[in-house]
This record gives C-alpha cells, sequence and structure tokens, in this order.
C-alpha cells in the first residue's frame, strides 16, 4: 500500500488495529441448542476480559500517570455493569444470535443513550465504554486485547482509520513500532506529532484500516510512504537489512551533535528545536538544538475537560526554560481551534479559516492572559521569547501587544519578576503577512515562517485533507517567492528571521532555504542532524545563484531538476 510518508525509517511488526469506526461484526442466527454455549463463550470472554483489566492494574509502573489506575478502575466497572455484563446475555438467548452481534447491538443502543446525556462529563465517557466493548469483542473474535500500560508495545504497528492530534500526544507514554492512518497530510498536525515520537509512520493509505487483519506482520517504510503487508521471506530479509542500515546511519549521525552548523565556507547557522510539550526537551538536547524555535503550547490544552491556570502553565513553561539550560525558548501562545480544539465533543469545530490561533486569543482575552502572565513569569528562568502564530494584520499586532503589556502591568502590580526585556516575535504564516511585512519588521522583534500554514493559505489546501495533500508543494513558485520575499526583506532591515515550518526540518530544502538567506532553522529534534550534515556539506557561495535560478522558474520538472542539481 502506498500513502504519505510522515517519519523516515523502517518498522518490522504486528498491526494492532485501532478501531474507531464502530465495531465491526459479523451476525448469524445461532440454533436453540447452541444458545446456552454461546452465552458461555461470551461470559468466558468477559471472565478473560476481566483477568486482564486486574493484571494490567497490577503492572501498572510506579512512575506511570495516576489516571492510569482510575482508568482501569473505571473500565472494570464498566465491564462488570449488567448493561454490558448481563444484557447481551438476554439478547442471545431471545434472539439467538451470534455473542458478538449482540454485544455489538447492546453497545450500540447504550452509545445512543450517552448521546443524550447532557452532562459533558459523563457524556465522554462513551468512548470509555466503546473501549471496555472492543476489548470483549476482540476477545470473543479470537485477537488479544490490548495493553496500553505493558511494555509489550514495542513490536507493534498501530493501524488506524484516522488519529487526532490529541491521540498521538497520547501515544508518546507508550513505545510503539510505528503506526499507519488512512487519512491524513503530511503536514497535518497529526503527522507533525507523529514526526516527534520518531517513529517510522505513513498516513493517508486509504484502505489500511479495512485491510489489514489484526496481527498481519507488516513493513513499514516511513521514507517511501510504503506498507508492506504479509511479506515474502525474501522481501522480509530485504527490509531487515535496510533497517539495520538505517539504524547504522543514525549512529553516524549522532556523531554530529556537538559538531558547530557552520557551512564549507565558514557560515555559521542556527539550527533549533520544535517542541510539543515540556518532556520533550530531553530529545531537544540529545539533538543538540541551540534553542527552541517552537514550543506548541497548544498541547497543553488538548485531552483535557478544562483549559490549564496561570501556576500550571508556568510550571510546563518554566520547566522547558530550565531544561534548556541557558538556551533561548521561544514559546508559541496557543494555537488552538482548526485540527487543535480544546474539546472536540463540545466545541464547534473551527476551519483553518476560521476563529483558530490568535484570533482566538484575542476573542477570548481572559485566557490569553493567563498564558501571557505564565510565559513572563518563565522568562524570569532562562532567555524566553514570545512568539505569536497567525497574525495577520496592523489592529492584531497592536491588540496582542496591548495584551501582553496588560499581562506584564498585572505582574508589576503583583510584584512578579519577569524578563522585562523579553522580545515578542510573529509567525509569518499567512500570506498577508508576508506580502505586507514592513508593519511585522517594525513591530515586532523577530519573525518565524510557518511554511505549513504559508503553503496551505497560499495554494488553497487544507493541510489535514488527503484528498488534496498531493496537492500540497513547497516547491510551488508562489510558495518559493513568498519564502524567499520574507527572508530577504527581514534581514535587509536586520530583523531576525527563522523558518519553522515543516520545510526547514527537510534536509532536501536546506540548501534552497539557505540560498535564499536563511541562517536559522527550527524543526523536530529527530530531523536536526540530518539538517546539520547537509549544512556542513554546503558551500554558500555556490548556492546563492543556483537559488536565485529557482526562484525565476515556474516549470515544476525544470525546478526538481533545479533542486536535485543544488543537492548534488
Ligand atoms: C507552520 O504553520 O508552519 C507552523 C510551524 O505552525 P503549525 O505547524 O503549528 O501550524
Ligand atoms: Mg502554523
Amino acid at each position: 500500500m502506498h500513502g504519505v510518508p510522515v517519519s523516515g525509517g523502517i518498522a518490522i511488526g504486528r498491526a494492532h488495529l485501532l478501531s474507531r469506526t464502530g465495531l465491526e461484526v459479523a451476525h448469524y442466527v445461532i440454533p436453540r441448542k447452541q444458545a446456552a454455549a454461546e452465552i458461555a463463550r461470551f461470559e468466558a470472554a468477559l471472565a478473560t476480559v476481566q483477568q486482564e483489566l486486574k493484571e494490567l492494574r497490577a503492572q501498572i509502573p510506579p512512575n506511570a500517570p495516576q489516571e492510569f489506575g482510575a482508568f482501569l478502575d473505571l473500565h472494570l466497572m464498566i465491564l462488570n455493569d449488567a448493561t454490558l455484563s448481563k444484557a447481551p446475555r438476554d439478547i442471545i438467548a431471545t434472539e439467538r444470535c451470534n455473542a458478538e452481534w449482540a454485544l455489538k447491538v447492546q453497545t450500540d443502543a447504550l452509545l445512543e443513550q450517552f448521546n443524550e446525556i447532557e452532562d459533558g462529563y459523563l457524556r465522554e465517557r462513551k468512548s470509555d465504554v466503546i473501549q471496555v466493548a472492543e476489548r470483549v469483542m476482540k476477545n470473543l473474535l479470537g485477537q488479544p486485547g490490548y495493553s496500553p500500560v505493558s511494555d509489550s508495545g514495542e513490536g507493534l504497528i498501530l493501524v488506524a482509520h484516522d488519529l487526532s492530534p490529541a491521540d498521538v500526544i497520547q501515544f508518546k507514554q507508550h513505545r510503539f513500532a510505528s503506526f499507519i492512518t488512512d487519512l491524513g497530510g503530511t503536514t497535518s498536525h497529526t503527522a507533525i506529532v507523529a514526526r516527534s515520537l520518531n517513529i517510522p509512520s505513513v498516513v493517508a493509505l486509504h484502505h489500511a484500516r479495512q485491510l489489514i487483519v489484526e496481527n498481519d506482520l507488516l513493513i513499514v517504510d516511513g521514507t517511501l510512504g510504503m506498507v508492506v503487508v504479509d511479506p515474502d521471506p525474501h522481501t522480509l530479509e530485504e527490509y531487515r537489512q535496510r533497517q539495520h542500515q538505517w539504524e547504522l546511519e543514525r549512529k553516524k549521525l549522532r556523531r554530529l551533535r556537538d559538531t558547530h552548523a557552520v557551512t564549507l565556507d565558514r557560515v555559521a547557522v542556527e539550527l533549533q528545536a520544535n517542541i510539543e510539550l515540556p518532556e520533550d526537551v530531553g530529545r531537544a538536547r540529545e539533538s543538540g538544538a541551540a534553542g527552541i524555535g517552537l514550543f506548541r503550547t497548544e498541547f497543553l490544552f488538548l485531552n483535557r475537560d478544562d483549559s490549564p491556570g496561570e501556576d500550571e502553565q508556568f510550571e510546563a513553561y518554566r520547566k522547558v526554560v530550565r531544561g534548556m539550560n541557558g538556551l533561548p525558548v521561544t514559546i508559541r501562545t496557543y494555537d488552538l481551534g482548526a485540527d487543535k480544539q480544546v474539546n472536540p465533543d463540545r466545541a464547534a469545530v473551527a476551519s483553518a479559516l476560521g476563529l483558530r490561533a490568535i484570533r482566538l486569543s484575542l476573542n477570548e482575552p481572559d485566557m490569553f492572559l493567563v498564558q501571557l502572565r505564565a510565559i513572563l513569569r518563565a522568562s524570569h528562568y532562562g532567555k524566553t521569547k514570545i512568539l505569536v502564530p497567525m497574525l495577520m494584520s496592523v489592529p492584531e499586532i497592536n491588540q496582542t501587544l496591548g495584551h501582553v503589556a496588560r499581562a506584564r502591568q498585572d505582574l508589576d502590580d503583583r510584584r512578579v519578576p519577569y524578563d522585562k526585556g523579553i522580545e515578542i516575535g510573529s509567525m509569518i504564516e499567512i500570506p498577508a503577512a508576508a506580502l505586507a511585512l514592513r508593519a511585522f519588521i517594525r513591530k515586532l522583534a523577530f519573525l518565524s515562517i510557518g511554511t505549513n500554514d504559508l503553503i496551505q493559505y497560499t495554494l488553497a489546501i487544507d493541510r489535514t485533507d488527503d484528498t488534496v495533500s498531493h496537492l500540497y508543494d513547497p516547491l510551488h513558485p508562489a510558495v518559493l517567492r513568498l519564502i524567499a520575499h520574507v527572508i530577504k526583506t527581514a534581514s535587509a532591515a536586520g530583523k531576525p528571521i527563522a523558518v519553522c515550518g515543516e520545510m526547514a526540518g527537510d534536509p532536501q530544502l536546506t540548501r534552497l532555504l539557505l540560498g535564499f538567506g536563511l541562517r536559522q532553522f527550527s524543526m523536530h529534534p529527530a530531523r536536526l542532524l540530518e539538517v546539520k550534515q547537509q549544512i556542513l556539506r554546503s558551500n554558500l557561495g555556490k548556492i546563492g545563484q543556483q537559488a536565485k535560478k529557482m526562484l525565476r522558474t515556474e516549470d515544476p520538472d525544470k525546478l526538481h531538476s533545479l533542486l536535485a542539481k543544488l543537492n548534488a
């Protein structure tokens, strides 16, 4: 199967299906005299799941989040509730259907009722009911249960129809070999978080969830975006060798960690890391990053019912600032909305053109001020900068700066220390901002190009929509001209300019960006050493002319061949 590659490398392992699309089961009638045996089969499945959950409960590692225990207790309660444990037996007896079907009918009826519950918290327990029912179902179908806390996930390849960024964040706590999905684009937030897991993954496979069976042996080629199902021994052997090769190369790259990123003609380049959670600081440090160029704070707001308060946010930001030990940390104010909803069940889903990022912040000033105060407080503990997403106009810049002034005043009133010289910068990720750059240069201390959104909005391609992901093109002449224009204009004005979108982490584009004059890159830590290697092998003297030539080219084939020449 072919999809869109997200994260390089090769994984070989067994498929584990994540069912999000309801319980897919067959329905058949059983002879009256077999009803008792069918009920016994259902009871045996319940007993096995009960045992599984209890064992998991006992195995929870001491350092696991507290919720794990409560989570499993809740699942045991649901399992033992008559609505799930008894009702299906009655259905088997009266309707003489198979146990799977009885369980499905009862679960569907239960879920219907959940939809009608007014209380948001209770309504959300629906997903727990689904998980318990699926566990019983898998057991009935003779498939082993999936253990959310054990370490046995190492050889597992998750196969899902779709995952949200919130789902993937949860996976950060477990070890999987790889994951693949039917939906998704390469710069969707799901893919970006996946990249930070540093495991090979492929999205936009279309039918993987339907065609792959639990426990199938899979090869995931995260570089080519290919999945091989049930490979023959020859293919398997070849991929084991490629996997080995890949690991050797990674080992070699790790030696570059402490090497300065300098071109052959001695021009220094700054390579920083993008992170999503405070725990990612370790990976950023391991990669040898010169700082955090983008901390996507919105991930602190996901997978929960409330939004984090000032103290909680402050602790999270301070953890990153302290963790980076004097290196600069660029904290982006939350970019919620679009595909990162605080509460997807309750909030109306804002589109990519809707109330997202700074628009949402300016619409909810109280929530924004809480975050600004928390960031300012963290700035007392190390070099911190504030980065604002999706700014587009002068009034928005002025309002944002007004809120920062207000947050500073609040802290002054409370006599709380913060860095009075803290810099405020803007993402350049809307074409309007790139074209009307002067005001941004005048009013802000630094700029960072978000190529993911800049491409999305320039080409009118929804970055989360896999039906148009083939049209998403970083090499579109309009995109290249906007990026080159922003780098050139900002540099000429002496304004620090970085790129923090996925383009910054693509070694195929490193020389092109260098040729446009870029000297500051921020990317996922997993990408940093490969980009550094490319910089170490580059000679700026030659690159500038070639990059200029690319800017004058509109033919895609010619552009690709010029890029290949640039990288040769
Ligand atoms: C971008 O748009 O390129 C960017 C870095 O921000 P995000 O991917 O979080 O939208
Ligand atoms: Mg963006």
